[in-house]
């Protein structure tokens, strides 16, 4: 556990997803800040520490939290240590609202996972998403996915179009059922 100096222990109750440990928590231990806003006004803001984790959480004018929680859910046995990571970044620039971001590394995410599992390298990201598909590592009630994604991923790179927060998230959600798919489920089998 972080020890703070000078940290208040009695700040009113705070309850939030904690960035960085992900458990839902109460604080009452942090510190606390005035924004001015104009000369005339003030408002609160704070700095919250986890009492899971002992991280810092900030807490702006608006009541913004940063970092936010992270988005998705963990993966367990994924035995490649790119796919990991690149999975990990995913999340995290969720939680910063860097959603162009995401798709971008869903995307090479995805194409890693292919030639992990033989898919020829340097092909098109279309290439990796239909040769996931026709190995049928997209379940067949998924399908609706696939094209969503191709759309998502080609906009990322080619017309450098914003990513919406909305297609990030499906883009994330997607990558994780086929992480679970491809490494978590068979390996809770054996
Ligand atoms: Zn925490």
């Amino acid at each position: 556990m972080n020890f703070w100096e000078g940290i208040d222990n009695e700040l009113l109750g705070k309850n939030y997803t904690c960035g960085y440990c992900g458990c839902y928590v109460g604080s009452e231990k942090g510190y606390e800040g005035i924004y001015r806003t104009s000369p005339e006004k003030e408002v609160e803001i704070s700095i919250y520490v986890c009492p899971s984790c002992g991280n810092p959480t900030y807490f702006d004018k608006d009541n913004r939290q940063y970092p936010m929680s992270k988005a998705g859910n963990d993966v367990l046995h994924i035995n490649n240590k790119d796919v990991e990571n690149l999975y990990e970044e995913a999340r995290n620039s969720f939680s910063v609202n860097a959603f162009t971001s995401v798709a971008l590394c869903c995307r090479k995410l995805l194409m890693n996972v292919a030639v992990h599992l033989g898919a020829e390298e340097n092909k098109t990201f279309i290439f990796y998403v239909e040769w996931l598909d026709k190995k049928n590592y997209i379940l067949p009630n998924s399908k609706k996915w696939v094209n969503q994604i191709r759309k998502i991923g080609n906009e990322a790179t080619h017309e450098i179009c914003i990513v919406s927060e909305d297609d990030a998230k499906k883009t994330l959600i997607f990558t994780e059922m086929l992480l679970k798919i491809v490494y978590e489920f068979p390996a809770m089998a054996e």
